[in-house]
């Protein structure tokens, strides 16, 4: 039997020859209001958000869109409307009404923990995710089996919550069956802190040691929670020693974690790990590509090589600028030049306008990073373990801000320039040794940039 699946794949590709086929305007008016919602037994159903629309659409479009989709499947696919006004989850159950009265359709269910645009169709892929991608999906299709405990760990912004929820959409949409829990780290953590101080710690150890697929985002989160790490080592026992699939994310590998405990992290690194890399160009082009055919807008090209040229860092930032786009365009009402989205999308470009990122984000974001105070990179100690960082710290003051060696010298505990020189030396000459370091700090001036836009 046909799956859903393949028939949203086919409409996406019925979309792009339309939009080939029909002027700007026309495309714009009609379709970009037109979703995919469900489909099964060579049937489809998309969403339209009027009666009128519903009219106008099957009137002009109804026997173009069946052709293009006869074409594409090799098979005839029934095409139908259904008005469903957006934003309404509550009114799914009238709407449905409406759906009864034709031969019984298979909703795809989605998760309430889960985003259900973050699947596997979405996700595009490239040399930079496609490990990832492989072992996640590996992961959903045998839950527990392949890859158990897998870590998917990266910078901000490139797919890994994405990933993690793809593993949930699918494992529960192809095994109705098991209970699957996706959780943050912090949501985990004050879940447990109230479970303590309710009284009902109980409950909350029976949630979490009865699931079938546990995914937690962003574990980092955990580094310094002494006791939420230990109820989360015996969650992490109970769940391997009764082959329960677990898959976590954090933002740097497990060997960078600090105050971690030992045994936590031997579980951590445990089963899979594997990395998620920035795209590189040609990723990036395929990326911004398939998000502008998901808004249903027309965005030309030479406009999207250059913002992929312009923007290095990560999806996130693609398609922030995209969303900025967008809305101006809608906003004069004006489609989009390279003239255009050049002057809208400058701040984001250039890589040393980083005006507004302050001495005390830069101390602020390296002291969370490895788990320090902001006091102790500006106080006394010279410890190894506060020495570095503090090095790395001074050296991206002086790579992003204007500041002279005295005034950082100033900064941080009123130390003498030569030292703040010394320290970038230091670290000029470490990244040449030491390959993961260069990572690590333009994932913390990238953490910088989010945190100040
Ligand atoms: P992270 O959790 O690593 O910070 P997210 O998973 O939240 O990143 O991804 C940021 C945004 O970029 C999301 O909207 C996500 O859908 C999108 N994204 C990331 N990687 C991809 C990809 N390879 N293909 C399509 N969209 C992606
Ligand atoms: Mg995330």
């Amino acid at each position: 039997m046909k799956t859903g699946w393949d028939y949203e794949i086919f409409w996406k590709e019925a979309v792009k020859q339309i939009q080939d086929d029909i002027s700007e305007q026309e495309f714009l008016m009609w379709f970009r209001y037109m979703d995919y919602l469900v489909s099964e037994d060579s049937r489809l159903v998309l969403s339209v958000p009027s009666s009128f629309y519903k009219d106008q659409v099957s009137q002009r479009y109804l026997s173009k869109i069946e052709n293009i989709l006869h074409e594409l499947s090799g098979h005839k696919i029934v095409v139908s409307f259904k008005v469903q006004k957006k934003l309404a989850p509550q009114e799914d159950k009238q709407t449905d009404q409406a759906v009864k009265t034709s031969p019984p359709i298979i909703k795809r269910k989605t998760h309430p923990q889960l985003n259900k645009d973050y699947n596997f169709n979405r996700f595009v892929r490239g040399e930079n995710n496609d490990f990832a991608y492989m072992a996640s999906y590996a992961i959903a299709k045998n839950p527990g089996k392949a890859y158990n405990p897998c870590l998917i760990y990266g910078g901000v912004g490139l797919g890994k919550t994405h990933l993690l929820q793809a593993i949930g959409n699918l494992s529960y949409s192809d095994f109705p069956n098991l209970k699957i829990v996706y959780v943050t780290a912090e949501t985990f953590t004050n879940e447990f802190i109230l479970s303590i101080k309710e009284n009902t710690s109980h409950r909350f150890k029976n949630r979490y040691r009865s699931v079938d697929v546990l995914l937690i985002d962003d574990i980092h989160f955990l580094q310094g929670k002494v006791e939420t790490q230990e109820e989360l080592f015996h969650t992490f026992n109970a769940l391997y020693d009764a082959n329960k699939q677990m898959v976590f994310t954090s933002d740097r590998p497990v060997v960078e974690f600090k105050r971690l405990s030992d045994r936590l992290r031997s579980r951590f690194e445990r089963g899979l790990n594997v990395d998620l890399l920035p795209p590189n160009y040609e990723t990036r082009i395929a990326i911004l590509k398939t998000k502008i055919e998901e808004k249903k807008v027309i965005i030309p090209n030479e406009v999207v090589e250059m913002v992929c040229q312009n923007i290095k860092t990560n999806v996130r930032d693609l398609e922030k600028a995209l969303t900025k786009l967008i809305a101006y365009a809608e906003l004069v009402n004006r489609s989009i030049t390279l003239d255009i989205a050049q002057r809208q999308l400058k701040d984001f470009f250039s890589h040393h306008d980083h005006k507004n990122i302050t001495i005390d984000i830069i101390q602020r974001i390296v002291s969370e990073y490895f788990g320090l105070s902001q006091n102790d990179l500006k106080g006394k100690k010279k410890s190894k373990a506060i020495a570095f960082p503090r090095q790395i710290a001074m050296y991206i003051v002086r790579d992003l801000t204007e500041y002279s060696t005295t005034e950082v010298g100033l900064e941080f505990g009123g130390r003498d320039h030569t030292t703040v020189m010394h320290a970038c030396q230091r670290i000029e000459d470490r990244m040449k040794t030491d390959s993961t370091l260069e990572p690590t700090i333009q994932h913390l001036i990238r953490t910088m940039k989010e945190h100040r836009m």
